[in-house]
């Protein structure tokens, strides 16, 4: 089996064509087949600086790398159809001669009179096709001589699939099933433009032929022009090795109102793009999944899941996992839900997932940008304690800074609420009996300040908020026995002696 992801350098990579690559990489390793990337640059007009060098960055972040590619290599290059421009002349050249085609020479204004005049006929579509063709200038209505003696003026010209009238295509889409064209509705598109470069449609059945591509899976939007292609393989007698063609659901806004567009990200400040782009219009600039902090390998959990699944309740997938459960067969017909909030959730997953040591690693250099340096073992106690509460990896410093420094604001709120005045001896006394022989290990700790309380009638309720505010400063974080374990004991004491008369000021200044 051969896949192609054949996306176009016409700005970033959306995080749809994302996801169009991976179904493509997924298929191909299930079956041990060849992932193909194909840059299809014909469209001048189009082409954007750095979006070829964006879109390989971006498969390389999430581990969807070609085996055939520009700059990989591959027995079927090049692999950038701007470099295959005279390869394409032979067969649209094949397909004038056969009359499967032919020349126009008509202007943007002979166009729009075609359209005016069809429009006050009533005719639908109003458009080059095997109704209007005969009432242009081309090849089928002109005499030869005078077509040639254009051509020898220099005239521009394109050249024009003739679709027959009155046929039906039938496609059998892997994901929609059977779908049916009427050839009336097809227009007469152009394969050939007035510079000699072909357009999308023939470069494109022209590469899936010779790079003996066998399975075409790309997004809804290309499905009407698939009854062209199929067409051309038809024109071409191509058709025994046609690919099978699998077009994919839309994704949809988060509140599943429309599609996902490239603004969404902005207007909603969530990401929609795999890694960030600076342009030089700074509203076409945004930050992408890379840059908010995401693991990779949770965007391509996420990823697969937004349109597909796997019949089971298993929502974590590593890649290996997902081309062995993946399949066509199981990919919706629907339009897919983006969920930010889904997104957030599988790189958690990926967090909570990974070893202590590793996350460790991963984030000293963001904890060493904050001034804050401790050796490995704090860093792996720190992560174990941490990984249930964060999001992305800079939520770590960010969420635990405490960890590293003393807090700088208290929840007055909860103080206020928690903290009485004449339990104010009680909380000496309990900071004096830990700066004794009391061991700093959790569940010793826990013990013996449950046995203070208890002792002394105070109230769960009463103590242990406030011990946690005057040490982290909030009443969220993990467990407060293992916090203090970990900040050590003469870090504990400095930090409650700070905290306490504090919280008095706070409650007498009312
Ligand atoms: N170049 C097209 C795109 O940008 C490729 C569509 C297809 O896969 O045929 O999506």
């Amino acid at each position: 089996m051969r896949l192609r992801f054949a996306p176009s350098p016409t700005g970033a990579l959306h995080i749809g064509g994302v996801r169009t690559a991976l179904y493509n990489y997924l298929l191909a390793k299930k079956h041990g087949g060849t992932f193909i990337l194909r840059i299809e640059d014909t469209d001048q007009n189009r082409y954007v600086p750095g979006a070829e060098e964006y879109i390989k960055e971006a498969l390389n972040w999430c581990g969807l790398n070609p085996t055939e590619g520009p700059g990989i290599g591959g027995d079927h290059g090049p692999y950038r159809q701007s470099e295959r421009k005279d390869l394409y002349k032979k067969y649209a050249d094949q397909l004038l001669a056969e009359g499967k085609a032919y020349i126009a020479f008509d202007t943007p204004e002979d166009l729009e009179a075609m359209r005016e005049r069809m429009k006050a006929a009533n005719i639908f579509p109003q458009q080059y096709n095997s109704r209007s063709r005969m009432d242009m200038k081309n090849s089928l209505t002109l005499p030869k001589e005078e077509v040639d003696a254009r051509i020898a003026a220099g005239e521009k010209y394109t050249l024009r699939l003739k679709i027959p009238a009155d046929e039906t295509v039938v496609i059998q889409d892997k994901i929609r099933g059977e779908v049916r064209f009427n050839t009336n509705e097809l227009d007469d598109k152009v394969i050939m433009k007035g510079d000699g470069m072909p357009t999308y449609h023939l470069a494109n059945i022209v590469d899936d032929h010779l790079m003996e591509i066998t399975h075409v899976i790309r997004g809804e939007e290309w499905l009407p022009s698939t009854a062209h292609h199929v067409l051309m393989y038809r024109f071409f007698g191509w058709e025994d090795t046609m690919p099978a063609f699998a077009h994919l659901p839309l994704i949809l806004k988060p509140n599943g109102k429309g599609k996902l567009s490239k603004r969404d990200g902005a207007k909603l400040g969530i990401p929609v793009f795999p890694l960030s782009w600076e342009d030089p219009k700074p509203e076409d600039s945004f930050k992408g999944f890379r840059e908010f902090g995401f693991d990779p390998k949770a965007v391509i959990n996420f990823l697969a899941f937004l349109g597909w699944n796997p019949g089971t309740e298993q929502e974590i997938f590593n890649i290996e996992e997902l081309s062995e459960a993946f399949s066509l067969e199981r990919i919706a017909k629907a339009g897919a839900r983006f969920d930010f909030d889904k997104s957030k959730w599988f790189n958690q997953q990926y967090i909570i997932a990974t070893p202590d040591e590793e996350l460790a690693d991963k984030i000293a250099p963001l904890l060493e940008a904050r001034g804050y340096q401790k050796d490995k073992a704090y860093l792996t106690t720190f992560a174990g304690l941490m990984k249930e509460r964060v999001v992305f990896l800079t939520d770590f410093p960010e969420e635990g800074y405490y960890f590293f420094e003393s807090p700088v604001t208290f929840d007055e709120k909860t103080i206020r609420k928690r903290y009485k005045l004449e339990n104010k001896g009680k909380f000496l006394d309990l900071v004096a009996l830990l700066k004794g022989e009391v061991s700093f290990d959790a569940s010793s700790l826990e013990n013996f300040v449950k046995e203070f309380i208890e002792k002394n009638g105070l109230k769960f309720g009463e103590v242990f908020p406030i011990i946690r505010i005057a040490i982290s400063g909030t009443t969220k974080g993990p467990s407060l026995f293992e916090m203090m374990n970990l900040l050590g004991k003469d870090e504990v004491i400095r930090r409650l002696e700070y905290a306490l008369p504090v919280f008095e000021e706070k409650l007498v200044s009312q």
